[in-house]
């Protein structure tokens, strides 16, 4: 990352691994190492740490944050699949899903398997997490990081979602869905830095991608037994977030938005307030899209 950008200014996140260690035992384990413990953050400043400073994030409970640029690549905790090197934002949309052990689940665009590794551990590896991806190199990518991160409940599929059957008497029990689909990406702070792209090929670019986005929302809610689903980006692009969600609910008269965590200080604009953003200068992380869809009726007695 080039120095100096405002990716080097964002504090380090590491989310634990629960199927591998609890919160209390890296913590101890990084203590002994020399790292100074401050306890759970209460405000947004408590995030801002110098030298070896780490704290317990206050939204997500097995998140911790470090001083920017605290490099764990070569760390045990990192090699044995402790921890995860993940940012805050991007742990939001598996904590909010939150299926529960012994569900059915699928991760709809899963590559390179991050937020798939923290659905299994919030499912105790009981259960079943379809998990697709349409590109191979980050599939194996992805088989890698889950053997490491002792992830044994899924089943990989190099497919395009698209062509996923809604029917198929596989995922008759699919109940949860995280739909976190290709973006433009517009929220990774070291993204950014480029040169702006030709104003016209951007507008394309945006368009085509909200419509794949609206068509994998779309597709997703077709499953038949399906109660909850989660739908992310790395975009600041309302075009890609709230517009796509919108346009989805209209179609969908059956789901609704459900209000996601009253604390957190950035919303959905307006009038998808139920949804979550984050940015570096509101939740110093990187910028993030989520909304949460629920079933409103199961389809059989659609109220009049
Ligand atoms: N959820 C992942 C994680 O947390 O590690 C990141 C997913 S990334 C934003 C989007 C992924 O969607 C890419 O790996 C891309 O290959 C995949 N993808 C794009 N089109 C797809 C499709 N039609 N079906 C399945 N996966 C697709």
């Amino acid at each position: 990352l080039p120095a100096g950008s405002p990716a080097d200014q964002l504090p380090r996140y590491v989310r634990v691994n629960t199927l591998k260690t609890t919160v209390g035992d890296a913590v101890d384990y990084l203590k002994r190492e020399g790292f100074s413990y401050l306890g759970q953050a209460v405000r947004l400043d408590n995030l801002t740490l110098k030298n070896k400073e780490f704290v317990l994030d206050m939204h997500l409970p097995e998140v911790l944050a470090f001083p920017p640029n605290t490099d764990f690549h070569d760390h045990f905790l990192y090699k044995a699949g402790h921890i995860i090197l993940q940012d805050k934002a991007s742990c939001l949309p598996a904590h909010l899903l939150h299926p529960p052990a012994g569900s059915q689940v699928i991760d709809a665009c899963a590559a390179p398997g991050n937020k798939t590794s923290h659905l299994a551990a919030i499912m105790k590896n009981r259960g079943r997490l379809f998990a697709f991806d349409l590109d191979g190199k980050r599939l194996s990518t992805m088989s890698t990081l889950l053997l490491r991160a002792g992830v044994s409940c899924h089943q990989l599929a190099n497919r395009d979602f698209l062509t996923v059957d809604p029917d198929d008497p596989q995922y008759k029990d699919v109940e949860y869905i995280l739909l976190d689909p290709s973006c433009s990406g517009s929220g990774m702070v070291c993204l950014r830095d480029g040169s702006p792209a030709d104003q016209e090929e951007e507008k394309a670019r945006l368009a085509a991608l909200a419509s794949f986005q609206l068509r994998c929302l779309n597709h997703s809610l077709r499953f038949p037994r399906l109660k909850r689903l989660v739908y992310s980006t790395c975009s600041i692009h309302s075009q890609e977030n709230e517009e796509v969600v919108a346009a989805c609910l209209q179609q969908n008269p059956n789901f609704r938005l459900v209000p996601l965590l009253a604390q957190w200080p950035e919303r959905g604009l307006e009038p998808l307030s139920q949804c979550l953003r984050a940015s570096t200068t509101r939740t110093l992380t990187h910028g993030f899209f989520v909304a949460l869809l629920e079933k409103v009726s199961d389809g059989r007695g659609i109220k009049k």
